[in-house]
């Protein structure tokens, strides 16, 4: 099972796209929102169709829990109120064992990605889910081989994407994605980045890759991301990507960004338009407040 770790508007969900046209990969989306905003709000499936209709998702609940109506949803959402927020994940990186709570939480997902492998023949999961706390608790989870790879990108450019106003087409139109003020995202990014080195201090594998270096060159990316979760590529499986482009088939994201959507050739460009729109003061509030991990991620002090 990969993981997709950082935090929000870093790049997962691109990753994620890329990683999920290879044969022997199976990307779920963010498997975090699926108890809510597809189980109970039958909210639509990457592939297009509502949740209950999906094909894949389908017999994925019946062979997971015999059905979607028969998880609890109310219940995953008190485990996940009591477990897995980003106040606990000191105490989650402390525990020596985890509490029933943790085991029963960790359990739903666990599930869940067993079945998706089963019914699409994958050897590799990925949910891309990218919270930290989530990532500290499946650690916990019995007979999963978790991988986490860690997604980071200059918190200035994520900074300036959290400005942006993002409808979420799964709504109609109805809802926007959510907002974060510059200074808000700067102690974000520092909080979900840093708890993703304390996983890697608990044992766990973590790869961090930074997003603007796997836009560089996706093809070598793709292959060494293959190479961590040990699935074998040949160069015809990458025919998908060129050198600025990839070529994107339908997928089954449960939940995320808009992108999970996307079908046809997707350019594939570096997003800079922060280093020209986000106001220098903000710049500079975002590169002080991140400046030790930016260091340690090896991002220039000034902008690229
Ligand atoms: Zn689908």
């Amino acid at each position: 099972m990969l993981f997709l770790g950082g935090f929000g508007r870093s790049g997962t969900t691109l990753v994620e796209r890329l990683l999920g046209e290879l044969p022997s990969v199976c990307a779920l989306g963010e498997v975090v929102h699926l108890w809510q905003r597809d189980i109970l709000d039958d909210e639509r499936c990457g592939c297009g169709v509502r949740f209950s209709a999906c094909p894949f998702w389908r017999p994925v609940g019946e062979l997971a829990f015999g059905g979607w109506a028969n998880v609890d949803v109310a219940r995953v959402h008190a485990l996940r109120a009591a477990v897995e927020r980003t106040r606990h994940i000191p105490r989650l990186a402390a525990a020596q064992q985890a509490t029933d709570e943790v085991r029963e939480y960790a359990g739903y997902y666990a599930r869940v990605y067993a079945a998706a492998a089963e019914v699409s023949g994958a050897r590799v999961v990925i949910d891309s889910s990218k919270h930290s706390a989530l990532a500290h608790v499946l650690r916990w989870a019995d007979d999963i081989d978790l991988r986490v790879v860690h997604v980071v990108r200059d918190a200035r450019g994520v900074a300036y994407s959290w400005t942006k106003t993002v409808a979420r087409p799964e709504t109609d139109g109805a809802d926007e994605m959510t907002r974060y003020s510059p200074g808000r995202s700067a102690m974000l990014w520092n909080a979900h980045n840093a708890a993703f080195g304390l996983l890697a201090r608990r044992g766990v594998a973590v790869h961090r890759i930074r997003y603007e270096q796997f836009l560089a060159d996706p093809r070598a990316a793709v292959r060494a991301l293959s190479a961590y979760a040990e699935i074998s590529v040949r160069d015809s499986d990458l025919d998908f990507l060129g050198p600025e482009h990839a070529d994107l088939t339908v997928g089954h994201s449960a939940a995320g960004n808009p992108m999970r959507f996307f079908v046809g050739r997707l350019p594939l460009r570096r997003d800079d338009a922060w280093v020209r729109a986000l106001p220098n003061g903000q710049r500079r509030l975002v590169g002080a407040v991140c400046a030790p991990l930016l260091r340690a991620y090896g991002y220039p002090r000034k902008e690229a």
